[in-house]
């Protein structure tokens, strides 16, 4: 069914949509069926959680320093699944739970979705993409149309305000220089880690 579980240098992945909302020109997906030590990561059909919990409890986490949300689609397209799956990796697993987002979740729950973030997530890596609403639409061809970018803003500011380790990212060379240096600069305003991935 395609692979629920990767891992990728130390840490491992949660495989559990190929849903998403963008359709990113970047996006790995068109490119190659798999990342790290995974075979396919495009899903016959979604995992279960409970298919989720047993693939992490047959691997060794322990030198793993957390498990991560990310996949070949946008977690939060589970929402009410990640939080459950979280709570699992927390309570049972007792490791860190890091979400790697497009920040599209609330949009795509039809709720801000980052207070019930607390304290299931440790920390989030946010995909910027863009310096303005535009250009944003432009690279992610997002469903939600014009209004994604500052619906992405938004989720990072509540992250921002709610969650320790925020990190907003954009892909290298996927918009001009310029562009890449006003998302740094956006992102030292709002007070937030930037990295190039
Ligand atoms: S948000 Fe992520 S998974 Fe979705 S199209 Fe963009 S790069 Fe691909």
């Amino acid at each position: 069914m395609g692979n629920i579980l990767y891992r990728y240098g130390s840490r491992y992945y949660i495989n559990m949509t190929n849903r998403c909302p963008c359709r990113c020109t970047f996006c790995v997906r068109d490119s190659t069926p798999a990342l790290g030590d995974a075979d396919n990561l495009w899903l016959d059909r979604e995992p279960t959680v409970s298919e989720v919990e047993d693939a992490l409890l047959s691997v060794d986490l322990s030198q793993t320093p957390e498990v991560v949300f990310c996949g070949y689609g946008e977690p939060t397209e589970r929402f009410d699944d990640l939080k459950e799956i979280a709570a699992f990796i927390h309570d049972r697993l007792h490791k860190r739970v890091r979400l790697d987002t497009n920040g599209l979740g609330s949009l795509i729950n039809g709720r801000d979705i980052v207070p019930e973030m607390v304290g299931l997530v440790d920390s989030v890596s946010i995909s910027l993409n863009a310096k303005d609403a535009g250009e944003y639409l432009d690279v992610t061809r997002s469903r939600f149309g014009i209004e994604s970018y500052d619906a992405v803003l938004r989720f990072i500011e509540e992250c921002r305000k709610q969650i320790d380790g925020v990190t907003v990212s954009i892909v290298g060379g996927s918009i001009p220089q310029s562009s890449e240096d006003e998302c740094a600069r956006i992102a030292d305003r709002m007070g937030v880690a930037f990295r190039v991935r």
